[in-house]
Formats: C-alpha cells, structure tokens, sequence
C-alpha cells in the first residue's frame, strides 16, 4: 500500500471527512484491521483565509508549498489538497515536490464524465465558482458546460462557507437556502450538481434532494484509495 499525503486543515471540519473516508475505503477494499497509511501536514487556516481574502495568494503558495515538501519528506507517494479553492495555487505547490498531485477537479471531473453528465452546476466558495483554476478547468479541460448560482445566491453559498461550516456550525436555515439553490441550478438545465467545497457534504447530501449531487470530498478520497491499492 502507497503512503497518501494530505495537505490539510482547510478547513479541519471537513479534514475529518477526507480521514474517515480515505480510512473507511482502505477497509472496504481490504478488511480487517486495515487502514490508511496517511501523512497528514494540518495547516492553522486562519492566516491562509486572512490572505485569501485580501488576494495575496502568492504567500498562500508559499506557505503550503512548505507544508507539501514536508508532507513529501514525511514519506508521501502521492499529495492531495484538501480543498478546492486551494488548487488555485496548485500549479506552485505540485513545482517544489517530485510526487504526484491528485487534482480534486480533474477526479470530479472523470467521475462526472464516466456517468454521462455534460452539464453540471458548481457550488463552491467565490474563487471557487468564478474563476479559471477550476470552472475554466471543467470546461476547457472536459468539455462540460458549468452552472453557477446568481450573483447574490454565490455570496451566500460563499458566507455560509467561511462563516458557518469551516467553524463547524450547521444552521438550518442555510441548508434550505443551499437546497434551493440546487433547485434553481437543476432549473437552468444542470443535470447533477457538484459540491466544490470540501464542508458543503457537512450541511447537504444526497438524501435531502432529487438533484445527482457529486461530493468532491468523497470523490478525492476515493481517487487517493485507488491510488494507494
Ligand atoms: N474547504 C473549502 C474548499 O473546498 C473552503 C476553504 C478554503 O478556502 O480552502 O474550497
């Protein structure tokens, strides 16, 4: 079995996810007492959003391109970002490490592809579902026509993001808003929805909405146990 390394933390919330899944996959695949072999680098995520958020993403680069060669030198065959809007600064992190990066658009994508969906909505943080590194990268790349929210609905997908999930908190009343922004997606002709933030699986699943949801905290985990068996 490969050592799966984790460039974590951001947030921790949903950390825990790519934990349990990736452990829960590898004992699946191969019962018993077996587990993952995980080196995980946590991040502390509070300096990282500070400078997201002022759009100073070259130090964001710095900072995990370090965590990713510790990551490295901690014996990882493979390094997994764990969160979207991360991978805008991919292209720096996977320069400064020899092993391979597992980008988490590319896995969505190949699993939206291999069930025949073309046109797919993108809940995610702002940076997330505008720009290039990652809805650029599901068109140009795949082919696939993307949906996002309106102006206003991705300013609350993106709040409920940063200021409820990633602090573990889980109302109510933003689940009905999140629910109905999948309709409204589902209604401009998306045939499945993607949940491009690695929390969004804290607050909806599959059970609550008709809509084909994808988790791309599930799909990522799942690539990283392929990878690892
Ligand atoms: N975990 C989130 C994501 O998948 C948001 C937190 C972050 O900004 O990294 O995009």
């Amino acid at each position: 079995m490969k050592t799966i390394g984790l460039l974590a933390g951001m947030s921790w919330e949903s950390s825990i996810g790519y934990y349990r899944a990736i452990n829960e996959g590898v004992k699946h695949s191969l019962g018993g007492l077996h587990s993952a072999k995980i080196a995980m680098y946590s991040v502390d995520f509070d300096p990282i959003e500070k400078l997201q958020h002022a759009g100073d993403w070259q130090a964001t680069a710095e900072i995990l391109s370090e965590a990713a060669k510790n990551v490295q030198s901690a014996g990882a065959d493979v390094l997994l970002i764990c969160t979207n809007t991360m991978h805008k600064v991919a292209p720096q992190i996977e320069a400064v490490i020899d092993i391979p990066l597992l980008h988490i658009a590319d896995a969505t994508a190949e699993v939206l592809i291999s069930e025949g969906i073309k046109s797919v909505g993108l809940l995610g943080t702002a940076f997330t579902m505008e720009q290039d590194f990652y809805k650029g990268r599901l068109t140009e790349k795949y082919g696939l026509k993307v949906h996002v929210p309106s102006p206003e609905d991705r300013q609350t997908v993106h709040n409920v993001i940063y200021q409820e999930l990633c602090l573990g908190k889980i109302q109510p009343n933003s689940k009905a808003e999140y629910l109905r922004i999948v309709d409204s997606l589902s209604s401009q002709g998306a045939e499945a929805v993607i949940l491009g933030c690695t929390e969004i699986g804290m607050l909806i699943s599959q059970q609550d909405t008709d809509v084909k949801l994808f988790d791309t905290t599930a799909i990522h985990a799942q690539k990283a146990v392929e990878f690892a068996l």
